[in-house]
């Protein structure tokens, strides 16, 4: 006997999606949910891939009518300062130049996790998951008929038997530590460290009006080195400079240091935010690239975070964790329906997410070995919708986007070519060839 169908670790947009997912087409499902919500979490804009998932699992309405900033868009700016209406080394793009914007909406939404991420696990309750919060999962046990899942929750523990764990736990990587196939990323080893601002003037900083709510990754001169600026009110932003993690030595490891540091090499910024207020401290997240070896078995399956994080150059993550909870569900909901539980079930599963992480993956060390092609690559009108669909998460259908090949293409013309105009541009970051793992 068992208590429920599915247990899932984890109650973030990738463990709430799937919660939404089962419980609505009637299986019982419990979420083991380690915090007490509403609580902070860091990613915080999102990509149009996010919608459909939304719009499916009927909590589109909800968002919207929660009042979110809207994101129409995306720009970059560049070392030297310039604002984005100069154009001088600096890119924009709107999604609404995509008729096909996934999704069918022109904007996506800037969201406060502790609220997005609460409206979404009660929005699973209300389709009937059981949802018990403050209950950190310890381990599974597999040794029995089923998975048993062991959390603590009021001082006790308690087990619970499932037919099958979804493992949603994010960086927390519950199954991945436990069964030993956690494998951090041999050429990403990025570091962030990200506050709240009250009083940013966004509208000075896009230079236009329609641009303020944009997210904003502002070009840093040190190697590997941006900052995010994401809008989560009319008056709070969210800032965050991710740097290589070997910086956070050369600031003696003091956040503040390592934050106004890096800001400094933009004074346009750094002068500009010094004049707000912080409405949150300064965060840290570093270690967060890593794979698994795989990321399904025998009763089990991970999703988001959990299964994987690459970096998040392109806000990526709560797309693929959602994108990823409803993949994984159409493989689930089969596998119930058969009574077979066998990693054999979730096939289609990790082969979609092994293509879509592929192309992440490629995507986002292209961009760090050569940044200079992606910003020619967003202003050449051949390739400017293409990319524009790759940084809306449209990244699970093809085996290789014939976008990314080009950029291959030209990017291994640089490299092979010492006098080639770009070639002093090359950054030192060189992700493997081939992508490793599951
Ligand atoms: P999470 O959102 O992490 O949710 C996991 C949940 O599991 C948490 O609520 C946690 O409390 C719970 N949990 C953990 N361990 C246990 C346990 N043992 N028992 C029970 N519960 C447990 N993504 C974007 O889309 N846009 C961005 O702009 C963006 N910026 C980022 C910036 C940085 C610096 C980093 C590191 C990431 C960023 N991301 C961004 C990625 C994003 O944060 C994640 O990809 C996303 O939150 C993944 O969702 P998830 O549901 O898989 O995991």
């Amino acid at each position: 006997m068992t208590d429920f169908d599915i247990g899932i670790i984890g109650g973030g947009p990738g463990g709430s999606t799937a919660a939404s997912y089962l419980a609505r087409a009637g299986l019982s499902v419990a979420v083991f949910e380690g915090e007490n919500f509403p609580r902070p979490h860091v990613g915080e804009s999102l990509v149009p891939a996010t919608t459909p998932v939304l719009r499916e699992i009927g909590a589109l309405d909800k968002v919207e009518a929660a009042g979110f900033p809207k994101k129409f868009g995306a720009a970059w700016t560049s070392p030297g300062g310039e604002r984005a209406s100069d154009r001088f080394g600096v890119a924009d793009l709107a999604f609404a130049e995509d008729e096909d914007v996934l999704g069918g909406q022109a904007h996506t939404y800037h969201v406060d996790r502790g609220r997005f991420d609460q409206l979404l696990l009660e929005h699973s309750a209300s389709l009937g998951a059981k949802v018990f919060e403050g209950a950190r999962v310890r381990r599974v046990d597999f040794d029995g008929p089923h998975p048993v899942v062991v959390h603590a929750s009021g001082g006790g523990e308690s087990s619970t038997g499932v037919r099958m764990v979804i493992d949603a736990s994010g960086r927390g990587t519950v199954l991945g530590r436990q069964l030993g196939l956690k494998v951090s990323d041999p050429a990403f080893d990025q570091y962030a460290v990200h506050g709240w601002f009250t009083g940013l003037d966004r509208e000075a900083i896009a230079g236009r009006d329609a641009m303020s709510d944009y997210l904003f990754v502002h070009f840093l001169p040190a190697e590997d080195s941006w900052v995010w600026q994401i809008p989560i009110t009319d008056t709070i932003t969210s800032v965050g400079v991710v740097s290589r993690k070997s910086r956070l030595r050369e600031a003696a490891g003091d956040r503040e240091a390592f934050f106004w540091g890096a800001l400094d090499h933009r004074p346009d910024l750094a002068a500009a935010l010094r004049a707000c207020t912080p409405a949150r401290p300064l965060q840290v997240d570093g270690d967060f690239s890593y794979a698994m070896r795989r990321i399904t078995g025998d009763g089990w399956a991970m999703v988001g975070d959990a299964a994987r994080f690459v970096d998040p150059i392109f806000s990526s993550g709560v797309g693929i964790a959602m994108h990823g909870a409803r993949l994984l569900c159409q493989d689930v909901l089969a596998a119930a329906e058969a009574g077979d539980f066998t990693r054999a079930r979730f096939e289609r599963y990790e082969e979609n997410q092994r293509r879509g992480l592929t192309n992440w993956y490629n995507f986002i060390a292209l961009y760090y070995r050569l940044n200079i092609l992606f910003t020619v690559f967003v202003q050449d009108p051949r390739y400017r919708l293409d990319v524009l669909r790759l940084l809306q998460g449209n990244v699970y259908t093809a085996e290789q986007p014939p976008v990314l090949a080009t950029m291959r293409s030209v990017l291994e013309t640089v490299e092979n070519n010492p006098d080639h105009l770009w070639h002093p541009h090359l950054g030192s970051l060189r992700a493997p060839a081939g992508t490793p793992l599951f």
